[in-house]
Order: C-alpha cells, then structure tokens, then sequence
C-alpha cells in the first residue's frame, strides 16, 4: 500500500519516546527517563502541534481568510510552525521576536516568507518592556492596541492566550504519552513558556491516572533578564510563572496542573544538553537541556527509584548553533 502525504499538516505528532539508556546509565540512575523527540515534528519542534490546532479552529470558526495575514509574539518555534502552515496554506505571516533570538530561527522564518519585526525595532513592545521592567504581557497588549487593532487583515493568533493551544496537546501529546508507555508513567516533567505543553498534556495524564506527578519547570533567576544583568544567556522560550505577579503569567497556563515546580539556570541545562549528545547521540535545544537536568534530580530522589520519568525535548540543537550551547564545556 502506498504511504504519500499531501500536507505537511499531516506529518504533525505522532514523535518517538526515547529511553535514554546511556544517560541512566552515566549517572547510575534507578528510574527510567523517556523524551518525546518533538524535533521529529516536520519542522522540528512541538511548536507545529500548536500552530496547526490554531490555524485550524481559527479556520473553522471563520475567523482567518485567504489572504489574511496571521501574526504572533513568538521566541521563533511558534512563529516557525505558523509561517510554514501560513505558507503551506497561502496566508502571510509576521513574527514579532525577541532580539535575542538566535539567528538559526531568524533565517528559518524568513525562509518561510515571514516578515519579522524584533522588539526593539516596534516602539509599541520596545517602550512598554522599558517602562514596565519587561512585562511581556503588557508589551503584548500595547502591540495589540497600538498596533494590530489597525489592521483589518491582521489576525493574532495570541499563543500566550488561545484555548487551541493547550487543547493541542490534550489532544495530542497527551495521549500519544498515555498509549507509547501502555500507561505506564509515573512522572510528567516539562519546561513552560506559554504553558500549552505542560497544561494540556498534564491534564489528559492526570485524567488517565490522577497520581501522574506533574513537574513544571523554570528559569533561575541568573537566567532571566533583570536590570542589573539585561541580557544574560536565556533558556529560549522558556519563561518564569511562579514569584511572579499574577497578572503576568500567561493565560493558557494551568496552574492547578503541576504538583510542583523547579528552577534551572541556563549553564545546566547546557550541561544536560551536552551530555545527552554524547551519551544517546541526540542533539537537543536548551530547554530539551533543562528537562533532562530536572528529570536527573527527580531521577535521585530515592522514592523515584523504579519509576518512569516522561519529559519533552521541544526541539533541536541544530536550532543553537550560533550559540554557547554547543561551545566549550566538555560535557
Ligand atoms: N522550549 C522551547 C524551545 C520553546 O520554544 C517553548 C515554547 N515557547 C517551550 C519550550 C515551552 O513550551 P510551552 O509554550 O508549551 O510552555
């Protein structure tokens, strides 16, 4: 029987999990850590499960047209997912990105036909960071007021807001977990930037087995910017939820979902990174590096000991490569 795709919509999902057997075994550890390989989305990370149920429901309920241009504050995987949809489906796409985004993502949107716009270069996001000390979220409602509610044509597709984000991976990621392990996961443990992943996929666990530990991670503190050190080394879209105001947390994060957070700076979570290259011959982005860094801390935990750890590698190394991720520090 033949096997031919005809939109790359239908290459979405369905990632390996990946026992990483040499990494257990480099650090003695007693419980199994699996990773949910989301590079092996068509292109290369967990952003395309978002960016298709977005396009889609906002297709469905009439609210994109051909011709429309879609449009997103994205760290660049969102914004990845969207501009090869919006391509693939005859939208434009402009991406509003983080100046320091790497430039792998930058010239992968672009590729696309997206037209990008950092921060600093739009008076709107720019002004606001500096008068709020970085409040994303009012910077993003400035855009939304000062700018996108001038174009008619405009459709903002809010990933920090929109239900179809989580509802993704409920759909999805969730249950792609639940049926590869036979049920048989103890622990969930995901890094948050807008919440989706963690929200959506620890609800259809918990739904399955209401004793899932749900673990939800964040940057330290030396890894987020401040006005005493404004542009430290980032875990690339990976953003602080907890001991900070609540205004500022994003909408589609649950935070009734996880039983527990942990914190990692930037230089571990290259460290896990490196590591797993070297151990299991995978290449993995930073925050892939602060997943495996806390699935190593749950995995020593003695009362661990035995049980299955599942955490998602959100993308690919190949995404950093004009970073430090991959430079110095033998692993
Ligand atoms: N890792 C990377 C590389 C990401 O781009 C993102 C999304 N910004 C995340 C992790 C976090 O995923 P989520 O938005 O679903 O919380």
């Amino acid at each position: 029987m033949s096997k031919i795709y005809t939109s790359i919509s239908d290459l979405i999902g369905h990632t390996p999990l990946l026992e990483l057997k040499g990494y257990e075994e480099k650090y003695g550890l007693k419980a199994r850590i699996l990773a949910k390989l989301e590079f092996f989305n068509p292109n290369q990370s967990i952003k395309d499960r978002i960016a298709f149920s977005m396009i889609e429901t906002a297709e469905q309920e009439g609210q994109l047209h051909p011709g429309d241009t879609i449009v997103d504050v994205t760290s660049g995987n969102t914004g990845i997912g969207l501009a090869a949809l919006a391509a693939a489906k005859g939208y434009r796409f402009r991406a509003f990105v983080q100046d320091s985004v790497s430039i792998e993502r930058f010239k992968v949107l672009k590729a696309f036909g997206s037209e990008n716009v950092k921060y600093l270069d739009e008076p709107a996001i720019a002004d606001t960071l500096k008068a709020t000390n970085n409040d994303f979220v009012e910077a993003v409602k400035a855009l939304e007021k000062e700018v996108f509610s001038k174009h008619q044509d405009w459709f903002f597709i809010n990933q920090l807001g929109n239900p179809s984000n989580p509802e993704a991976h409920y759909r999805s990621t969730g249950p792609e977990i639940w049926e590869d392990t036979d049920g048989n996961v103890d622990i969930f443990a995901a890094t948050v930037g807008t919440g989706g992943t963690i929200s959506g996929t620890g609800r259809y666990l918990k739904e399955q087995k209401p004793d899932v530990q749900v673990v939800a991670i964040q940057p330290g503190p030396d890894s987020i910017p401040t006005e005493e050190n404004p542009a430290p080394e980032e875990i690339q879209g990976v953003h602080p939820f907890e001991g900070i105001p609540a205004c500022q947390v994003p909408k589609v994060l649950d935070r009734e979902i996880y039983d527990e957070w942990q914190e990692v700076e930037t230089p571990q979570a290259y460290e896990a990174a490196r590591m797993v290259a070297r151990t299991d011959g995978i290449l993995v982005g930073i925050s892939s590096g602060a997943a495996l860094s806390v699935a190593r801390r749950l995995a020593e935990r003695p009362e661990n000991a035995g049980k299955t750890i599942v955490i998602i590698f959100p993308d690919t190394g190949l995404r950093y490569l004009s970073t430090n991720l991959f430079e110095g520090g033998e692993a």
